[in-house]
C-alpha cells in the first residue's frame, strides 16, 4: 500500500537559530511515523542565514523544498504559498520556533485516520510566559470577534493544524488578500478536533510580533471577518437623533416657563466637538472597511517567489 503524504508548511523570517532544532526534532518524529512526508520551508524574505540553511537542507534531503520570497511578505502570505504548493494528502502549517510541538503530529494523524475529523487544531492550554497585557488583551479580543463574526474562533488557538487535502484545497480557493487565518479555518467549518497543550516557549531567537503588530492584526481580523463596526454610525445616529429630540422638549418648556436667558456657550462647543468626534470616528471606520476593498480590487499577488527548489512551484499567486 502505498502511504499517505504529509505536507508541512513552515514559514520562516530570520529564523537561523531555530531552524536546525526544528528540522532535527520534526525528521526524527516524522521518521517514526508511518507516512512519506515533505518539508516545505517558506522563507519570507529573511535577512539572515535563513535560505542558505534551507538550501544546504535541500541538497542533503529530496523531502526538503524551499521557498524564497523576493522581501517580507508576513506570515499570512507564506502560509499560503505554503498552501498553494503543498501536494500531500494531509497539511499542516508550523512554526519554525518549536512553539508548535512536533511530537504532537503523530497523535493528530492517528486521530484524522479515524475518519471521524477533517481537521485537528491545536490551542494552549495556558498562556505561560506570556506577558498579561498581552494575553487580557488576547482574551477580549476573542470575545469579541466570537460576538461580532460568524467565524468561530478558539480562544488560544494557533496556526497549527493539521488538516485534510479537501480542507486545504478550500483555503486555497479563498483568495481574499487581508487573510487572516484563524479567521478562515473558523469560517470554512468542516469537522474539527481540538487538541489542547500546554504553552510552550521559543527555542531560540526573538518573537515578530510587537503588542502594536498583534493590535493590528487584531483589528485586521475584525474588519476581515465582521460588518459590525460599520453599523456603529447608523446606532450613534440614532442615539443622538433621540437626545437631540429630548433636549429639544427640555429647551421648549424651558422657554415657555423661565423666557430665554442667554446662556450655554460652552456647553454649545462641547456638544460641536462631541458630534464632530463621533462623525470623524465613524468615517474611520468606514475608510478602513474603504482600503480594504481597494486593496481587494487591485488583485496584487499575495506573494513574489524569488527562488525555489521545486519544479512546478507557483510562483506568483
Ligand atoms: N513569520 C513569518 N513572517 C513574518 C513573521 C513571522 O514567516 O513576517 C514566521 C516566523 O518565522 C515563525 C512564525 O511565523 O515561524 C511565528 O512567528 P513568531 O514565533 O515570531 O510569532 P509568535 O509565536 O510569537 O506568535
Ligand atoms: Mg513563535
Amino acid at each position: 500500500m502505498e502511504k499517505v503524504r504529509l505536507s508541512l508548511i513552515v514559514p520562516c523570517y530570520n529564523e537561523q537559530e531555530t531552524l536546525p532544532v526544528f528540522y532535527q526534532e520534526t525528521k526524527k518524529v516524522l521518521g517514526e511515523m508511518d507516512c512519506d512526508y515533505e518539508f516545505i520551508f517558506v522563507d519570507d524574505g529573511s535577512s539572515d542565514g535563513t535560505l542558505s540553511i534551507l538550501q544546504k537542507f535541500s541538497a542533503e534531503d529530496p523531502h526538503v523544498f524551499y521557498l524564497s520570497f523576493s522581501r517580507n511578505f508576513g506570515k499570512e502570505a507564506a502560509m499560503y504559498a505554503g498552501f498553494s504548493n503543498a501536494s500531500g494528502a494531509y497539511v499542516t502549517v508550523m512554526d519554525a520556533d518549536m512553539q508548535d510541538p512536533p511530537s504532537l503530529l503523530p497523535q493528530m494523524l492517528e486521530i484524522l485516520r479515524g475518519g471521524e475529523y477533517d481537521s485537528v487544531a491545536t490551542c494552549r492550554s495556558t498562556r505561560r510566559g506570556e506577558p498579561k497585557i498581552r494575553s487580557w488583551a488576547a482574551k477580549r479580543f476573542y470575545q469579541l470577534i466570537n460576538k461580532i463574526s460568524d467565524a468561530d474562533i478558539v480562544d488560544g488557538a494557533r496556526d497549527f493544524r493539521l488538516m485534510k487535502r479537501e480542507m486545504a484545497d478550500v483555503i486555497v480557493s479563498m483568495g481574499e488578500h487581508n487573510r487572516f487565518s484563524k479567521g478562515i479555518y473558523g469560517w470554512i467549518g468542516f469537522r474539527t478536533y481540538w487538541l489542547p497543550y500546554d504553552n510552550v516557549e521559543r527555542v531560540a531567537g526573538e518573537t515578530k510580533w510587537s503588542f502594536w503588530k498583534l493590535f493590528r492584526y487584531a483589528v485586521n481580523g475584525i474588519i476581515n471577518f465582521s460588518q459590525v463596526p460599520l453599523s456603529i454610525a447608523s446606532w450613534f445616529g440614532i442615539s443622538m437623533t433621540a437626545c437631540s429630540f429630548f433636549f429639544l422638549l427640555v429647551i421648549i418648556v424651558r422657554k415657555l416657563l423661565f423666557g430665554d436667558p442667554v446662556a450655554g456657550w460652552a456647553s454649545t462647543i462641547c456638544v460641536i466637538i462631541f458630534i464632530g468626534g463621533i462623525q470623524l470616528f465613524c468615517l474611520g471606520i468606514m475608510g478602513q472597511y474603504i482600503a480594504k476593498t481597494y486593496m481587494e480590487t487591485k488583485g496584487r499577488p499575495h506573494y513574489i517567489i524569488a527562488q525555489s527548489n521545486k519544479k512546478d512551484v507557483k510562483k506568483i499567486k
